[in-house]
């Protein structure tokens, strides 16, 4: 059995600032906000990443995902959520407890996420099809 610092979390060993718990899902602040109300979702048990997610479990967070973006909305007025779930060290997952961070966005909020991007590639796009064959 694994047992890490967000499992520690999910079953209140650790200190955190809960925003929504139930049986499967446990949600609170993260504490290096990105914005305020940025939040971190994650089942209770042990999961590294979306590779060993069971998808039941998977299921019960992203439905709490949603459910506490309807409550940010609701409560807060935010709109404008980004939903993000790092699978991989090179990915930028720092810790190997699968969450996925709502981050609720403004256009005053100073974040800006840029993806450098590449439209020569779309010659390649036949070939890297045909290796999913
Ligand atoms: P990631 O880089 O996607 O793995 O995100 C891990 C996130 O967990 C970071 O944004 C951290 O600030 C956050 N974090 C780490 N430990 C804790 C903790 N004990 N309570 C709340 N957030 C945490
Ligand atoms: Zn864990």
């Amino acid at each position: 059995m694994t047992d890490c610092i967000f499992c520690r979390v999910g079953r209140g060993a650790s200190p955190s600032w809960k925003v929504y718990e139930n049986d499967k899902v446990y949600a609170f602040l993260d504490i290096n906000p990105a914005t305020r109300y940025h939040t971190l979702v994650i089942p209770k048990a042990h999961y590294t990443n979306i590779f060993d997610i069971a998808e039941e479990d998977l299921k019960e967070v992203i439905t709490v995902v949603q459910k506490i973006a309807r409550l940010y909305r609701e409560k807060l007025g935010m709109e404008d959520i980004q939903i993000i779930s790092n699978t991989g060290a090179a990915a930028q997952q720092t810790v190997f407890h699968i969450h996925f961070h709502i981050v609720p966005r403004s256009t005053t909020d100073g974040q800006d996420i840029h993806w450098v991007t590449h439209r020569e590639w779309r010659g390649e796009f036949n070939d890297m099809l045909e290796k999913l064959r």
